[in-house]
């Protein structure tokens, strides 16, 4: 035992100040559901009070904290809707992104989500495209056991066919993804229309 030690007193508060990257909005489409599940469609508090004052969106719910200019206060939103709905794409983009958000992240072959890269079913120097039904999510080490081998000549199989996934598709897996800061007055517009467990 060391009868030396005093316990430090704690250090002061820090003065609560405004990052940029505290206080996100969530950003709605005119019919209230994000404008983007994943990424989450969020905007950093300066642009959200902009947008209100270009009065380009609806204040639906606010954090407690307010900002204050000599003239007016106005509490920071939380959650904003456009006023003009936008219509979204139908095709999503083909993107790495959007082949591992397809593929959930997950290598097709084994499961594993570490070391992820790209698998072509059939390999390119066997003419094998670069197209959402060739492509699969896939670690490392599984891409390199099948190498230049076509799934027959490998004995590995996806575990689902690859297919050009729909925006509606997308959106559903990226909820499985959520942020890691998820206000309370956010749940109600990523959550509602989910399938509830019986
Ligand atoms: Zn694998």
């Amino acid at each position: 035992m060391n009868a030396h030690v005093h316990p430090l007193p704690p250090p002061p508060a820090p003065t609560p100040s405004l990052a940029a990257s505290g206080f996100p909005a969530l950003v709605l489409n005119a019919d209230f559901r994000p404008l983007s599940y994943y990424p989450l469609s969020l905007w950093s508090w300066q642009d959200a009070i902009k947008a209100v004052f270009l009065e380009r969106v609806n204040i639906v719910a606010n954090y407690d904290r307010a900002v204050r200019s000599p003239s007016l206060e106005i509490k920071l939103p939380s959650v904003v809707s456009l006023k003009t709905y936008v219509k979204p794409s139908t095709h999503p983009a083909f993107t790495r992104f959007n082949v591992f958000l397809r593929d959930r992240f997950s290598c097709q072959y084994c499961g594993a989500r570490d070391d992820l890269t790209f698998d072509h079913l059939v390999p390119r120097s066997r003419g094998g495209h670069t197209t959402w039904d060739n492509v699969v999510a896939a670690c490392s080490p599984c891409n390199l056991r099948k190498g230049n081998m076509t799934p027959a000549e490998s004995k590995m199989w996806p575990s689902q066919k690859p297919f050009q996934p729909s925006v509606q598709h997308l959106h559903r897996n990226g909820r499985l993804f959520p942020p890691n800061y998820l206000h309370d007055s956010w749940l109600d517009y990523l959550y509602w229309d989910t399938e509830l467990d019986p």
